[in-house]
């Protein structure tokens, strides 16, 4: 079951129909937009369903049913691409869209777009970010362990498309394995370090890791392009090096797969449209009854209702929490006590954002700084009183979007 939303901006649009062919690699959705990604088949077989179906990002969406042939047999398109090192700039960005690349991280952003700035923006660093600071999720680490040399060559290509002349790696100094194999895996002249940062929640944001790494601020509404950076993840690279070397589009993704319940915590090279049913299945099933199953990691993922949601480009992986691990404490009053604002990494107030988003004060929560928040979910976490903080604050982005985007009168 293949969605047709998996980034950020617009939903791509069917291109087959219920009868159809299809096989591996084929395209199946358009996008729908400069801000939108097309989507492939993960499987040959014949179209089964296309219509609304659960989609891991809430709710319900349009997904492409596939029934496969069993065949496996790849589209005519799918070619090596002989000469890579004579790709230019222009060549790597279209070959990233016409992939359907989003990152990987979990953002899902569209990676043509970010391999996109305006000229007035000059990038002179790319950073990969395999701090992977949430805990329990392992993909990432799997990935800088067994395929170091192929995120290297999608490194490269990804600094070759800003113009860049160097990039530095990223690498939480409690994954010294991941670091060695990237660091045996650069070719000289390269132009690309290692570095192990400090172990820290949250690392792995873009804005934390660009001060730890270079020493520099993206400003207050500012993107990391205003301070001369692009920020990829370690998959999107790895995606940038399967297809522009193999010519293979993005339609399978390592994710990881864990919890107490879960009989063989495992991470999965899973195809896209993977219903997660079946790779619980694949992880010898659960253990124990479950009180929370969620999609990425446990500080910013989004909780699952269902298992019968399929595996999407920004699925980082899946977490299972047993019925004791739940917190099911309704929030207290707030105590007033400060430790909220004393974790934030944006150097916010969530204590106020919160009171202000409750009143639909929307414009002053925006002038404090709502729209920086990272969602981290810090705050929600060490707050005694276990207020729903991180709640408030994407709904009070969402009310800020809708403002935005109303006509003015
Ligand atoms: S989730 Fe909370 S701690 Fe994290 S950036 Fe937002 S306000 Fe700050
Ligand atoms: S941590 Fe919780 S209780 Fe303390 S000030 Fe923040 S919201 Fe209030």
């Amino acid at each position: 079951m293949i969605p047709l939303r998996q980034s950020l901006g617009a939903p791509a649009e069917a291109c087959v129909t219920v009868g159809d062919d299809v096989k591996v690699g084929q395209r199946i959705g358009e996008p729908g937009g400069f801000v939108s990604v097309p989507v492939h088949a993960s499987i040959s077989g014949k179209v089964a369903a296309v219509g609304r179906f659960p989609h891991p990002g809430g709710g319900e969406d349009t997904a492409i049913v596939i029934e496969g042939d069993g065949l496996d047999e790849w589209h005519e398109s799918i070619k090596p691409h002989d000469d890579v090192g004579s790709l230019t700039a222009d060549e790597i960005r279209k070959i990233t869209l016409d992939a359907g690349i989003a990152g990987l991280g979990g953002a899902a952003f569209p990676t043509h777009v970010k391999l996109s700035p305006p000229e007035s923006k000059p990038i002179d660093t790319v950073i990969l970010n395999g701090a992977e600071c949430e805990p329990w999720l392992t993909a990432d680490h799997r990935l800088m362990l067994e395929r170091p040399g192929d995120v290297l060559r999608g490194m490269k290509l990804l600094m070759k498309a800003v113009g860049a002349d160097r990039g530095i790696v990223g690498v939480e100094s409690n994954k010294p394995d991941a670091v060695a194999a990237l660091r045996a895996a650069i070719h000289d002249g390269a132009n690309i370090t290692v570095t192990a940062v400090q172990v820290k929640y949250p690392q792995g944001a873009e804005k934390q890791l660009i001060d730890a790494l270079l020493r520099r601020q993206v400003p207050s509404g500012g993107l990391p392009m205003d301070v001369g950076v692009v920020v990829q993840n370690i998959g999107t690279a790895y995606a940038v090096y399967e297809a522009c070397y193999l010519g293979r589009p993005l339609m399978r993704r390592i994710l990881t797969l864990t919890g107490s319940p879960v009989a063989r915590p495992s991470n999965f090279m899973a195809r896209i449209g993977t219903l997660l049913s079946s790779l619980i299945e694949q992880a010898g099933g659960l253990k124990t009854d479950i009180g929370k199953m969620i999609s990425g990691g446990p500080m910013m993922g989004i909780a699952q209702f269902t298992t019968d949601v399929p595996v999407v480009k920004g699925m980082s992986g899946i977490l299972f929490l047993a019925r004791g691990e739940v917190n099911e404490r309704q929030p207290d009053p707030c105590l007033r006590c400060g430790a909220c604002v004393h974790v934030c990494p944006m150097k916010l107030v969530p204590v106020m954002l919160e009171k202000l988003v409750i009143h639909e004060r929307i414009e002053q929560a925006v002038e404090i700084g709502l729209n920086d928040c990272i969602e981290c979910g810090s705050c929600s976490y060490v707050c005694p009183s276990k207020r729903r903080l991180i709640h408030y604050f994407k709904y009070g982005k969402l009310l800020a979007a809708q403002k935005s985007a109303a006509p003015t009168k």
